[in-house]
């Protein structure tokens, strides 16, 4: 048995590398696994979207390289998986961001290209070339984890839907012209059975979004009340009440692929780990080369088990790797930053970038990191997704 990358494949990591060598802004390409630089963020500390990153985000698209799987019309290349896997390991092995915001292509994307109708189907290009800014209205104040449980509420008003409710940690809500917005429109149903999604107008009479900051300082997402906001009936996608099955394929579209930069921010984090060692002169002592290597063979197995995920994934069959993927790269990663912290010694708390050793380079991670345990689903839920529907042990 030969593993290993054919010819072709070689070929196509190489025109990647030449592309990215040429054309990558200088802003990117310094292996960002922390929340942003300071041009990303407005004086209030409100995320912007720079011109470099528009401009770099449709230079992706109109040169085939945004999502290289799809055709040119879509950004892409028609690869093959395998030239996909290539291509998301070699974007995360250099820390290049394809876009500083990931609903449009990640998931609104590919949701209506499944579910939309034509009409609908004809915003995806502008979703992924960044042209137009999308952010996902899923969860609520008493719905996260439990998001079945969400009760913003679309009533059928004729030739449209009247929205009244409330969504909360909606990233980019603040910079999006749209939502691609989950609803209740039937209250009298078991509650999987009673979604609907629409799309809405940011801009819409009755929308206010309240930008909301995070630990770091920096917002990212909001809060938004909707208050008798009218959508047109032709801004439903897919059918009435079969939201729940769209659910399910928006949160594996973000799952599909987000391990694979995860495990390669991970790897990075290790080599810095060590360099960061060798600085402190602490590459001699064997407690601390004892807990670096148990994470750098813990984060080569998870790529080894991602790559597995990946192959039933891109096969069309389901992928419960994926779930663990979600987890245990969440966690090692958070680990890896603490490690690095541990190391820092009386360094290692603070995190204000003004004083911090580093310039926060690691606390900046860690806050990241925490936050990728918790978005698109927290570690105790995907831990229960594995007890029970790829362990089969029974629920409490
Ligand atoms: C960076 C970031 C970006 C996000 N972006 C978006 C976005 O764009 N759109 C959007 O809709 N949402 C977004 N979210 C929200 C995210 O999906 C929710 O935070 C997440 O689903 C958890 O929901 P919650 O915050 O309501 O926590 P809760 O569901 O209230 O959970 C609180 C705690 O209880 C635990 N818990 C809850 N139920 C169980 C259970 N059954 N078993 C064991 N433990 C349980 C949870 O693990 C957690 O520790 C984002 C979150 C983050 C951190």
């Amino acid at each position: 048995m030969k593993l290993g990358f054919s010819p072709a494949d070689e070929e196509f990591r190489q025109e990647l590398l030449a592309f990215l060598k040429d054309n990558t802004p200088p802003q990117l390409g310094r292996g960002r696994d922390w929340l942003g630089d300071d041009d990303d963020v407005d004086a209030d500390g409100i995320m912007v979207i720079p011109k470099w990153a528009r401009d770099w985000q449709a230079k992706l698209f109109d040169s085939g390289w945004m999502i290289p799987g799809y055709p040119p019309a879509l950004g892409g290349r028609d690869c093959t998986p395998t030239q996909t896997l290539i291509y998301l390991e070699e974007m995360a092995r250099h820390g290049i961001p394809r876009s500083l915001h990931f609903g449009g292509y990640a998931i609104v994307a590919p949701s209506l290209l499944e579910f939309g109708n034509d009409q609908q189907k004809a915003m995806v290009p502008a979703a992924i070339r960044g042209d137009t800014i999308w952010c996902i209205g899923m969860s609520e104040p008493n719905a996260g984890s439990d998001l079945a449980a969400l009760s913003t509420r679309a009533i059928d008003d004729g030739d449209s839907f009247i929205v009244n409710g409330q969504k909360v940690w909606t990233s980019y809500a603040m910079l999006a012209a749209k939502c691609f917005c989950y609803v209740r429109t039937d209250p009298n149903v078991p509650k999987h059975k009673g979604i609907s999604v629409l799309i809405i107008d940011v801009d819409s009479p009755g929308i206010e979004v309240r930008p909301l900051r995070h630990m770091s300082r920096r917002a990212e997402f909001a809060e938004v009340f909707f208050s008798d906001v009218v959508v047109p009936k032709e801004n439903l996608v897919g059918e009435l009440n079969d939201g729940w099955r769209i659910t399910m394929g928006s949160l594996a579209h973000e799952r599909g692929a987000l391990w694979v930069e995860g495990v390669m921010a991970a790897s990075r984090a290790i080599d810095d780990v060590v360099t960061l060692a060798q600085e402190l002169g602490l590459d001699e002592d064997a407690n601390v080369r004892r807990k670096v290597a148990e994470l750098a063979m813990e984060v080569r197995s998870l790529r080894a088990l991602g790559y597995k995920g990946f192959a039933s994934f891109s096969q069309g069959s389901s992928a419960p790797e994926h779930s663990y993927m979600k987890v245990a790269v969440a966690e090692v990663r958070k680990r890896i930053y603490e490690l690095a912290m541990d190391l820092q010694g009386e360094d290692g708390p603070i995190t204000d970038p003004r004083y911090a050793a580093s310039g926060a380079r690691w606390q900046r991670s860690w806050m990241t990191g925490l936050a990728s345990t918790i978005g698109g689903g927290t570690s105790e839920i995907q831990r229960n997704v594995i007890a029970t529907r790829v362990l089969g042990l029974p629920r409490s």
